[in-house]
């Protein structure tokens, strides 16, 4: 579904950033290369970060011509870049064909962390997200969301300090643009490149069961984030469209199977919608839902969407469903909000940007 091709006909470049080191070495044998070119073209790109193929300068003048010739290092281009007075820095990225997506990072005492995008858009619908307002456009190339990861690492290349966790939770539903998402967590964690460690990735879902039992099967080391938002299938359903596909049920049951498969720890993410899903009521009904599930709570106060009339859980009351949790032997912790000075949450900048907020 990535177009094959501008509005003007330029077809889609061939992106570096897209291989896995294993296909790079398939791709320069066709090329009449040594495989062992691949590896020095990962490092140059992912260990000497360089932005154009001229600066490889132990390839052949030949060969570097070629690459030129018919493909494309750097596809994305910085928009903008905002930063807040917490540090969280945001970046809005134009891709080849001009469709734009946000990635964001965020400094946290035990390193950083960056939340990238996987689609333009989103077709998920969920009611309370700003990324799926004007619908899915296309999904990322694996290169498009690794090049977000490159640009992070090279401005935190000037304080020597590396991207030490990724997440995909920016704009776009990764299991459903399952293989360019998976393709970016093996470059980035391949120990010839980035090396970031498989359990330093998370990936965040709003619910796609097949998707949740394939990764399950793959038994990768990543971390597997659901969103749930809601205890029950009516409340659930009008606020995520996709519990009509795979209701409450079904999700625990390919969340129980994830669990079984790789032995990790899921993460539920659950946004407090004052006066929705925020009731005592509530927080015992999530308790029991997820009693026997090897998991942990991620509560998010809701980020403000001006197209809903949202509102926030008072702090107290966050804390009181927080402890309700706890007495019933639920693990929760509030997600501490940051960039707010910057619309730095989902889909945000990329909607000021075009006249939506
Ligand atoms: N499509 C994936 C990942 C992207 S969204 C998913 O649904 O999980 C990352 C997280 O932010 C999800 O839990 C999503 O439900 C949540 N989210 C989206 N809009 C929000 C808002 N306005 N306030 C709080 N959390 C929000």
């Amino acid at each position: 579904m990535a177009p094959e091709q501008k509005q003007d006909g330029e077809p889609r470049p061939i992106q570096l950033y897209s291989f896995r080191l294993n296909e790079l070495e398939d791709w320069v044998k066709q090329l009449g290369e040594p495989k062992f070119r691949a590896k020095q073209l990962f490092t140059w790109m992912y260990k000497k970060r360089v932005q154009a193929i001229s600066e490889m300068t132990d390839l052949s003048v030949s060969f570097r011509n070629k690459l030129e010739e018919i493909a494309r290092l750097s596809t994305i281009k910085e928009e903008m870049r905002q930063v807040s007075k917490d540090g969280t820095v945001k970046w809005l990225f134009s891709l080849w064909d001009g469709a734009t997506v946000e990635t964001v990072l965020m400094r946290h005492g035990y390193g950083n962390s960056v939340c990238v995008s996987t689609q333009v858009g989103c077709r998920m619908g969920c009611t309370f997200c700003a990324s799926t307002l004007g619908g899915l456009i296309r999904n990322l190339s694996a290169g498009e969301v690794v090049e977000q990861i490159l640009t992070v690492q090279r401005f935190l290349d000037q304080e020597e300090e590396r991207v030490s966790s990724v997440v995909l939770m920016g704009s776009g539903e990764p299991l459903e643009n399952y293989e360019p998402s998976m393709a970016f967590v093996d470059i980035v964690t391949d120990g010839e490149g980035l090396r970031i460690g498989a359990r330093h990735i998370t990936v965040s879902t709003s619910g796609l069961v097949p998707a949740i039992k394939r990764l399950a099967d793959e038994q990768r080391q990543i971390t597997l984030a659901i969103s749930l938002h809601a205890t029950n299938d009516e409340l659930r359903s009008s606020m995520m469209p996709i519990n009509r596909a795979w209701n409450i049920e079904k999700l625990l049951d390919a969340a129980r199977y994830y669990v079984e498969k790789t032995n990790r720890r899921i993460s539920f993410e659950y946004a407090l919608i004052g006066g929705v899903n925020d009731s005592l009521d509530h927080a015992e009904k999530l308790a029991h839902l997820l009693k026997g599930i090897l998991c942990h709570i991620n509560l998010i106060p809701v980020n403000y969407v001006p197209e809903r009339n949202y509102t926030r859980t008072p702090k107290d009351q966050i804390q009181a469903f927080v402890n309700r949790l706890a007495d019933l032997g639920v693990n929760a912790t509030v997600r501490r909000e940051m960039g707010h000075d910057i619309a730095a949450a989902c889909g945000q900048l990329r909607a000021q940007k075009e006249g939506r907020l």
